[in-house]
């Protein structure tokens, strides 16, 4: 079988990133999170993480001035889409796409990526089974710090649904984030970074911490260093249950995150019930009631959710009690 090797290519010659930077006079916005990338080798390490782009589909989230935007071109994807909400950068990512024009067929969308719809923006782009190899599309992005940690949860509830970019397949994701949060998405039990955002990404996705960036790298200097992830969408999730469920059940237990698990789970349920369905939540889950949050498992997470299913199931209106509603709803509330 004959295998694509992935294409480079050059561009043209043009004004650096710095350069543009200073032409057109952009000064970094706090409220957007800009901090950028000058250095092509790093650039090029984080495109290069992302796997084989030649002839593939890429949306770029929040390219800014364009330093990954070019290192991704170098590569020559079929499509490149990029997102970026601050319309100063239009000039230097619309004199990118000029000179890429023989390279790649690049689409500019200055939205939030909160509004974007990626799955008609990879229109075109081939469809995979879930099943079967990653289809050949990509998000790559320095992300914005302020949306990063929102943004992956609402992106992992979308591999869940397989919707959005992932009604094409397993899309991936290669990703930075503050190195803290990265540690915590990659976070194995008994970590001291393990938290409910470690067992969200692990249900559905391979997460990997790649590298990590110097804040000195970026302009300007941010307080931090950032951590590049990849996540891949597992070819067998964890569990098969709703996201929203998995989410209470996994906000529910980290609430207390040094206590014993008891009484995370204890959250899950009326007061009047809460002895009884919790003691019976962690029978069923097989899982010790003094054990601490972050000490358990994936694997015990899901059997958790598996044993609140069940007992959800057992009670009408059960499922719909959260220990955040206000007291009076909370007692208006009957179960069956
Ligand atoms: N990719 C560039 C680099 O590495 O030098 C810029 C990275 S900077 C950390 C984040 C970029 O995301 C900024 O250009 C910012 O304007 C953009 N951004 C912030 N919020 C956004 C959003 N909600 N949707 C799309 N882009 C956003």
């Amino acid at each position: 079988m004959a295998i694509a090797l992935p294409r480079h290519v050059r561009l043209p010659p043009l004004p650096t990133v710095r350069d543009l930077v200073k032409l057109y006079r952009i000064k970094a916005l706090k409220q957007l999170s800009q901090n950028f990338l000058m250095d092509e080798r790093i650039t090029d390490k984080i495109v290069k993480n992302a796997g084989n782009i030649s002839d593939h589909y890429v949306c770029e989230v929040g390219p800014g001035p364009g330093s990954i935007t070019r290192s991704i071109i170098k590569r020559a994807p079929r499509r490149l889409i990029v997102v970026e909400k601050d319309p100063r950068f239009l000039p230097a990512l619309e004199l990118l796409r000029e000179a890429s024009r023989d390279v790649t067929d690049m689409h500019i969308e200055i939205n939030d990526i909160r509004e974007y719809n990626m799955e008609k923006g990879f229109d075109g782009a081939p469809k995979h089974e879930w099943e079967d190899a990653e289809p050949p599309i990509h998000l790559i992005g320095n992300l914005p710090f302020s949306v990063s940690t929102n943004l992956i949860i609402r992106w992992l509830k979308s591999v869940s649904e397989r919707t959005s970019a992932w009604s094409y397949g397993r899309t991936s994701m290669t990703l930075t984030f503050q190195q803290e949060v990265a540690e915590r998405i990659v976070a194995r039990p008994d970590s001291e970074s393990r938290c409910r955002l470690s067992v969200m990404c692990q249900i559905w996705a391979k997460a990997q911490l790649k590298f990590t960036i110097p804040g000195k790298a970026f302009i300007p200097k941010p307080d931090v260093d950032v951590g590049v992830v990849t996540l891949i969408p597992r070819r067998q999730p964890l569990l098969n249950i709703p996201f929203k469920t998995v989410e209470k059940v996994v906000r529910s237990v980290f609430n207390m995150r040094q206590k014993y698990c008891v009484k995370g789970v204890e959250r899950l349920f009326p007061e009047e019930l809460r002895g009884e369905l919790s003691a019976r939540m962690l029978d069923m889950a097989d899982v010790e009631a003094t054990r601490r949050p972050f000490q358990l498992t994936n694997e015990e997470f899901v059997r958790l959710c598996g044993a609140y299913v069940t007992l959800c199931d057992e009670r009408e209106n059960l499922s719909a009690f959260d220990s955040r509603m206000p007291k009076i709803l909370r007692e208006q509330m009957v179960w069956g």
